[in-house]
């Protein structure tokens, strides 16, 4: 009771409009927690727990003390005699060695022949991860393997394949090709007859059937499943929109754009560069846009998880709002 609590510096506490999330960045995880003790943890951190006793009334002591004993169960805070300067706060600036984080490119008859191009101007400019998508049911095994030959010596470090259900491709074919290639992160079967999730044996990379068909601007559902916890991606929605930003989209016609959903092009993979492309103001309009400035989404807990790919619209404030409607509510805690 006397002795001063400090909350370690990974674990991010983030205050939603109807319940707070605790971020624990080195677990990669998060456990809720309710307003009052977020407010808390900010007011009280490096004081003790009788000094909150003391503030919030003896009444109050039970609930007090059955909340730190929570935090301490889980390990989001520890005591020490040192001061606050002993514990400085983590750094939260962004820095990424990419100026691409995820190019997601379509292979079709127009794209295959530009893959050799395209692969030269990546590497240069460096990409944190590849999606690269099979749109073209009759053709894709046409370029599916000289895809993976033309990136198999690729800096970038991960791959997401999205390819259609061809019963001659079985979970044994999938095995060879992970092995092969160590970069495949993970595979996506659409058109397949039922929903299932295999992990394949030799490197765990999970292959993903789904029934439905993929269309060139599916949407990207916004649930649960989407929410990343980590430390790169906390620092990064610290200051940009983590879905746009310094991401391209290549189209089966070639078309550049930032990303599947948008609809502005930027120019033709066959003539034009990436980098300039890149560098074009207007082609960077959403990397900035914070969920910290989007109406809703900054009174949402999850806002430093959350990679939804709603386009955000401006609004006349300086403020933004996403132009198709969450599912989520924070201000009810409530999924639609
Ligand atoms: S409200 Fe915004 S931050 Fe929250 S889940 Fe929806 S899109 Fe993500």
């Amino acid at each position: 009771m006397n002795k001063k609590f400090y909350v370690f510096a990974s674990c991010m506490i983030v205050k939603g409009a109807a319940q707070s999330i605790i971020y624990d960045l080195q677990r990669k995880s998060y456990e809720y927690i309710p307003n009052v003790l977020h407010d808390i943890l900010i007011e009280y951190n490096g004081k003790t727990i009788q000094h909150i006793v003391d503030d919030y009334g003896e009444e109050n002591k039970e609930v007090i003390v059955e909340y730190f004993e929570y935090l301490l169960q889980h390990e989001f805070i520890f005591f020490s005699d040192f001061g606050t300067e002993s514990f400085p706060k983590m750094d939260l600036t962004w820095y990424s060695p990419f100026q691409i984080s995820t190019l997601i490119i379509d292979v079709s008859e127009k794209t295959f022949s530009l893959l050799e191009k395209i692969y030269n101007e990546v590497e240069a400019l460096g990409c944190g991860a590849i999606s690269f998508r099979f749109l073209e049911v009759k053709n894709y095994s046409l370029y599916f393997e000289k895809t993976m030959q033309i990136f198999a010596k690729s800096r970038c470090r991960s791959f997401e394949l999205f390819i259609p259900f061809d019963s001659t491709k079985n979970v044994e074919y999938f095995n060879k090709l992970t092995i092969q290639n160590n970069r495949i992160y993970s595979i996506h079967v659409y058109d397949a007859h039922e929903r299932k999730v295999e992990i394949l044996d030799e490197i765990k990379t999970p292959l993903f059937y789904h029934t439905e068909t993929l269309v060139a601007n599916s949407p990207h559902v916004s649930n649960m499943s989407n929410f990343l916890v980590n430390k790169d991606m906390f620092m990064e929605s610290q200051h940009h929109n983590t879905f746009f930003n310094r991401k391209i989209y290549i189209n089966q016609e070639a078309e550049i754009k930032n990303a599947p959903n948008c609809e502005e092009v930027f120019g033709n993979a066959n003539q034009d560069a990436l980098e300039s492309i890149l560098k074009e103001a207007e082609f960077q309009k959403y990397w900035n846009v914070k969920k910290d400035i989007i109406l809703v989404c900054k009174d949402c807990e999850y806002r430093y998880m959350c990679t939804s790919d709603k386009k955000p619209l401006k609004k006349e404030n300086g403020l933004w709002e996403l132009e198709e409607k969450c599912a989520y509510n924070p201000y009810e805690a409530e999924w639609a």
